[in-house]
C-alpha cells in the first residue's frame, strides 16, 4: 500500500450499466426497471460498492447486455433530519447502533413500490441469523422476476421492520461480517449465473456442485503430466460411459468425506423417492 491519504481511485463503470443510486424523487418520477430482465434492488448505506465484483467478467458482461439489472438504493437518502440519521442506540442498552425501522420503511416504500408479491419478488434481509443460503435458494430467487436485498450495518435492523415487511432472513454462513453488502453480492452472483444466457455453456450449471446434491468431481486440464502427476487415465480414454461413472464415484466419495450432511440428505431423498 502506498499509505497515501488521497481518496482511492473510483472505478468508472463507463462501459457498464451505471449503478443506479436512486433517490425517492427518481422513483416517484416513474423510473422503470428493464422490461423482462431479472432485477436486484439493494438497499444499502454503501451504494458505491455496487456493482463491485459483479461488474466484472461474466456477471459484468451480462449486466452490460441487459440480461439483469441492478438498483443500488442509498439508505442514507431516507434518513432523519438534516444529518440523514439512519440509526440509533439499542433499546435496553448494549454496544453499537441499530438501523431504524422508520428509515428502512421509507426506503422499502420506494424499492417495493411496483414489486409483485414475495413469491415473485422476494424481500431478503441479509443476516447471520438467517436461513443458510444454498443452491436451491439461488434457483428459487433466480426464477423470480427480481429480488430486493436489505443490507444491514452496525448491529443490524430494528426487529419490527423485519417483522412488518415479513423479510426473509438469509445468511451466507456462520460468521459475522460488518455489513450485508458482500453477502448481497454473493447472493446476486449465484442467482445471475443461473439466468439463461449468462454462462456460455448451459450444461455447466446442471453438472456442478449441489445441482444433484453432490459436490463436483475433480477437474483437470493440460498439461497431461505436471509435477510428476498425470491426469487420471480414464479421462483421456474417450470412453464417455467410463468417464461419467468415474466422475460420479469421485463426486460421491468427496461428498461422503467432506459433507456428510449432504450425503445423508441424499440418502433420505433416495428412501423417500
Ligand atoms: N448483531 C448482529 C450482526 C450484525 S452484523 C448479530 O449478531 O446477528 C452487521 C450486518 O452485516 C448484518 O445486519 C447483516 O446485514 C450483515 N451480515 C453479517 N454477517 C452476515 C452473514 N453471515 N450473512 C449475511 N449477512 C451478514
Amino acid at each position: 500500500m502506498s499509505g497515501s491519504d488521497a481518496a482511492p481511485p473510483r472505478r468508472s463503470h463507463g462501459r457498464l450499466k451505471p449503478v443506479v443510486s436512486v433517490t425517492p424523487r427518481d422513483l416517484m418520477d416513474g423510473r422503470k426497471q428493464l422490461a423482462g430482465a431479472w432485477c436486484a434492488k439493494v438497499v444499502t448505506l454503501m451504494p458505491e460498492v455496487f456493482p463491485g465484483v459483479l461488474g466484472a467478467s461474466l456477471t459484468g458482461r451480462a449486466l452490460d447486455q441487459g440480461l439483469w439489472a441492478l438498483d443500488a438504493i442509498d439508505l442514507r437518502t431516507f434518513g432523519e433530519g438534516k444529518h440523514r440519521n439512519v440509526d440509533d442506540t439499542p433499546a435496553g442498552g448494549g454496544a453499537g447502533m441499530v438501523l431504524r425501522a422508520d428509515v428502512i420503511a421509507r426506503a422499502l416504500a420506494v424499492a417495493q413500490a411496483a414489486a409483485p408479491g414475495p413469491d415473485r419478488w422476494p424481500l431478503v434481509y441479509l443476516s447471520p441469523r438467517g436461513r443458510p443460503f444454498d443452491q436451491a435458494m439461488a434457483r428459487r430467487f433466480a426464477a423470480c422476476e427480481g429480488i430486493t436485498l436489505v443490507c444491514g450495518r452496525f448491529e443490524g435492523l430494528d426487529e419490527r421492520a423485519i417483522e412488518h415487511f415479513a423479510m426473509e432472513e438469509v445468511s451466507i454462513g456462520d460468521f459475522v461480517m460488518t455489513g450485508g453488502e458482500i453477502a448481497a453480492q454473493a447472493v446476486i452472483d449465484a442467482c445471475v449465473r443461473l439466468i439463461p444466457g449468462v454462462l456460455g455453456n448451459a450444461q455447466s450449471t446442471e453438472e456442478e456442485s449441489f445441482s444433484a446434491g453432490l459436490l463436483e468431481h475433480p477437474q483437470y486440464t493440460r498439461p497431461a503430466t505436471w509435477q510428476g502427476r498425470a491426469i487420471p487415465e480414464v479421462l483421456l480414454s474417450g470412453n464417455h460411459g467410463a468417464i461419467a461413472r468415474w466422475r460420479r464415484e469421485q463426486a460421491e466419495a468427496l461428498t461422503k468425506a467432506r459433507r456428510p450432511d449432504l450425503w445423508a440428505a441424499l440418502a433420505r431423498e433416495g428412501d423417500d423417492g
